[in-house]
């Protein structure tokens, strides 16, 4: 019985380098390669490929077999590289005549039809753009960027396309604010699936009624999206009333408590030249008592012990607000009702305001406890946006931006075989 390793070495030997190609290629009939020319000078390699004399084809259009070729075009492609042979394809695509659908051009199997580059090329664009900066990606490969844009463009709108909306019940909403030319930018995320589903321009109440729209086009039901978890903007929340009436809302825990912190803050400034024992310490006000450093704990500790400054309160304040997430969810109104009495008379202005928001905005404060979701996932998204931004300022559409964020976030099916 003959090795494995001789075996193949009797295959080979029977092969000539086209054969390899072809192989490498994953030709089949009737396609074969016709020529090979290397040129060690320019690091260059072309692949010509070719169809059997007389070969017949299916109609690209009905399918009907048995089509002759009527005449061909020269078409050429960049295909991935044989180590650091920077590989072209060509070939004379067939165009047949179809008894019912007339002329039709034969698409090769190898590439989409219009595209340049080959389906293996593409796939390589897609990986290395979802890892770097298009432009760095574009320089990699040698291309220029709009070319990579375009294959861009074609896969992430067509995954979109394909995309299932009808199990989306619960949605986060986050905005970013975005450089220069788009101000602001909206995400709509899928909290179950943790995928972005819209990127949106603005942030008013009609952009969630646009994600409503795209949303609708993917097959989802906006009766059916049961909590939707959003800041305090009251362009979101009437957006959300408008276009989602059955949903209830839970304000982002983290943009609560961060209400609190801002009340902090502005306390501390308007007293800080009364107390200059505050002096220096902004940050710890901000922190919370698991992640201070020793001598800030000890700054806490002598502030809330024997401080007369409204910010020592203040502190105070927003540390019990914290706690209000601790509690167990049947004791938490209460809770939140004593922390609400306790604000209102604090004779702190920057905390009566913020008491005064949480009141307004009572019923979503308290949702959370029923829903439990947050954008702490979208927090996350949008450090890769915001990445993505800063790298990206090569960005020239907001078209461009939205497709990035779709390529890393949007857990769409990506494969260029199945998207051609
Ligand atoms: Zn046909």
């Amino acid at each position: 019985m003959r090795s494995k390793r001789s075996f193949d070495r009797a295959i080979v030997g029977r092969m000539n380098d086209r054969d390899l190609f072809a192989l490498a290629l994953g030709l089949t009939k009737p396609w074969f390669v016709s020529s090979v020319e290397l040129d060690a000078d320019q690091k260059k390699l072309e692949l010509s490929i070719d169809f059997e004399r007389g070969s017949v084809f299916p109609c690209p259009e009905c399918g009907a077999a048995g089509c002759k070729a009527y005449d061909t075009e020269q078409r050429r492609w960049r295909h991935l590289n044989f180590f650091e042979y920077e590989t072209h394809l060509s070939a004379r695509m067939p165009r047949v005549r179809c008894g019912k659908c007339g002329m039709r051009p034969v698409a090769a199997p190898w590439a989409r039809p219009g595209s340049g580059f080959t389906l293996l090329f593409e796939a390589l664009i897609l990986t290395l753009a979802a890892h770097m900066p298009v432009r760095a990606a574009a320089r990699l490969l040698g291309e220029h960027d709009t070319r990579i844009w375009r294959v861009l463009h074609h896969y992430v709108d067509r995954a979109r396309e394909g995309r299932d909306d009808r199990e989306v019940r619960q949605v986060g909403i986050d905005e970013t604010a975005s450089r220069r030319r788009f101000k602001y930018v909206s995400l709509f995320v899928d909290l179950e699936q943790a995928r972005v589903l819209y990127v949106a321009e603005g942030n008013k109440a009609s952009t969630v009624k646009e994600f409503r729209e795209d949303l609708e086009a993917h097959g989802g039901d906006a009766e059916r999206v049961a909590e939707i978890c959003c800041d305090m903007s009251p362009a979101f929340i009437s957006g959300v009333e408008a276009a989602f009436p059955q949903a209830a809302i839970t304000f982002d825990k983290f943009h609560v408590l961060q209400l609190l912190a801002n009340a902090v803050d502005k306390t501390r400034k308007a007293e800080r030249s009364e107390h200059p024992e505050l002096k220096g310490w902004r940050y710890a006000l901000l922190r919370n008592p698991e992640t201070m450093s020793d001598r800030e704990l000890d700054f806490a500790a002598s502030l809330l012990r024997s401080s007369t400054a409204k910010t020592a309160r203040a502190f105070h304040l927003r540390l019990a607000f914290r706690d209000f997430y601790e509690q167990p969810p049947k004791a938490a109104e209460r809770y939140l009702t004593r922390w609400y009495n306790w604000a209102i008379r604090s004779r702190i202005p920057a905390m009566i305001e913020a008491a005064r928001s949480i009141r307004r905005h009572w019923s979503g404060v308290l949702r959370w406890f029923v829903s439990r979701i947050t954008n702490g996932l979208l927090e996350g998204l949008n450090s890769l946006v915001q990445a993505a931004k800063a790298k990206a300022r090569g960005y020239r559409s907001f078209r461009n931006l939205a497709t990035i964020i779709y390529l890393i976030a949007g857990k769409l099916d990506l494969q260029p075989t199945h998207l051609r």
